[in-house]
């Protein structure tokens, strides 16, 4: 077939046979449902926690805990929506804001949002901080209201930054007369407390909310309601909806990747053209998840790791029984010469080794060697093609993909 032709053939193929989704977009992870089946009692939670705002006294602050996945963004915005309709109905001066500290990236820009929802405007940067907080200070003041401010993935925030922005915004309510501020901090992290100074912790921990993990019956109805917007009718089979919901309960209860695992399978059935999603197409998914997260982890590695990685590559490649640190750091310090760059050091390199080993993509095992004592054979985790797919489009590793080194053909 001529380019022009495959290209007519998967066009057609997907246009004729778009009868798997209804609606993808409703599995994306920033949907906000309707209904949010077995977090009732988050959801009663949290709203008596926010209820006093409805009658002008400052509701308590408060940090919700969960892993990834288990609804607490989802529930937060959901009784938040809620709570604003219910305060226009009660003309209550109740406002809100909602900043994930993860994405906004610094102090600056969190003060930023929060001045922006109070149509306080502050320049992009440049401001000394002390300035950005006094004006959505004075800000806040001036509107007389209760300032409910939602701080999600807050534990980004405290373990690159410190936790200086909350300890100001647990403080600022003494300085105010005419208006209140709330907080409510939500963490992936169960450990949040251990990074914050007691005083903060005390103020800001004032009430607490833990999401636990779905199960996977749980995480099946979650699936059922969602798919019956994001599927025709009859297009996903039991047993793909179940292997979802059962994945998703072995990694930890996650949401979100029961969510992902779905989209994807349905897109595997689409693109074979099919109008059914099966079990097979759940297991095609979750490797391509896979096979994206490493990628991904793969590309974002500093030069020094990603040259470990293609040194132990050619290493393996040379002898399948496993490459010990000197030898790794023979070849290592071929490449850096070839490239002109200094080498690190070799105990510097074992550091590299040990944290590329933690992160699955290369196996360190302990052997004994007999009376010579013990040594590390080191070992790929991932396919050498996965590798090759990652570093051959890298302008400066490229040409070490297919490269024989020097240092290995003498030793031969
Ligand atoms: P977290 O903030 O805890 O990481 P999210 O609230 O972002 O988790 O939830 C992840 C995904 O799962 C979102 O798409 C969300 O809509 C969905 N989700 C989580 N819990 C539920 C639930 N109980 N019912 C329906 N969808 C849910
Ligand atoms: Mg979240």
């Amino acid at each position: 077939m001529s380019n022009i032709d495959i290209l007519d053939d998967v066009f057609e193929k997907f246009v004729n046979n778009a009868q798997v989704f209804k609606d993808r977009e409703v599995l994306r992870h920033d949907y906000l449902p309707d209904r949010l089946p077995h977090r009732e009692d988050q959801i009663k939670l949290l709203g008596q926690t926010l209820a006093p705002a409805l009658k002008g006294a400052r509701s308590s602050n408060l940090i919700v805990y969960g892993k990834t996945g288990t609804g607490k963004t989802a529930v937060t915005k959901y009784v938040l929506n809620h709570l604003e309709v219910k305060a226009k109905e009660f003309h209550a001066p109740v406002k809100f804001c909602y900043v994930n500290c993860r994405m906004a990236g610094s102090e600056y820009r969190i003060f930023a949002n929060l001045c922006q929802n109070l149509g306080v405007s502050i320049p992009f940067t440049g401001l000394a901080a002390g300035e950005v907080f006094d004006r959505f200070r004075t800000g806040l003041e001036s509107t007389g209201t209760l300032f409910i401010a939602v701080l999600d993935e807050v534990d980004a925030l405290v373990k690159t930054r410190g936790d200086g922005l909350l300890y100001e915004l647990t403080r600022m309510n003494e300085t105010l007369s005419r208006s209140k501020v709330s907080l409510i901090g939500i963490s992936n992290d169960l450990r949040l407390k251990e990074y914050l100074d007691p005083r903060v912790l005390s103020s800001l921990g004032e009430e607490e909310i833990v999401f636990r993990p779905y199960d996977a019956d749980e995480l099946r109805n979650i699936l059922l309601e969602r798919s019956a917007s994001a599927f025709f009718k009859n297009v996903l089979s039991e047993g793909a909806l179940s292997l979802c919901a059962a994945l998703a309960a072995a990694e930890h209860g996650d949401a979100r990747r029961a969510l992902d695992l779905l989209r994807v399978a349905g897109e595997v059935a689409e693109r074979k053209g099919g109008n059914n999603v099966i079990e097979d197409h759940v297991r095609e998914a979750e490797k391509h998840i896979e096979h994206n997260r490493v990628f991904e982890a793969l590309k974002n590695l500093t030069l020094h790791s990603k040259l470990v990685l293609l040194c132990v590559s050619h290493l393996n490649k040379a002898s399948a029984s496993g490459a010990i640190t000197g030898e790794i750091y023979e070849v290592y310090n071929e490449l850096c010469n070839e490239m002109g760059i200094t080498p690190l050091t070799q105990r510097r390199l074992g550091s590299l080794v040990n944290e590329l080993d933690s992160m699955g993509l290369l196996n360190a095992k302990v052997v004994s060697m007999g009376r010579y004592g013990r040594t590390k054979k080191i070992r790929l985790e991932i396919t050498r093609s996965l590798i090759r797919d990652v570093f051959a489009d890298d302008s400066r590793l490229g040409r070490f993909v297919e490269y024989e080194p020097k240092c290995l053909a003498k030793s031969r």
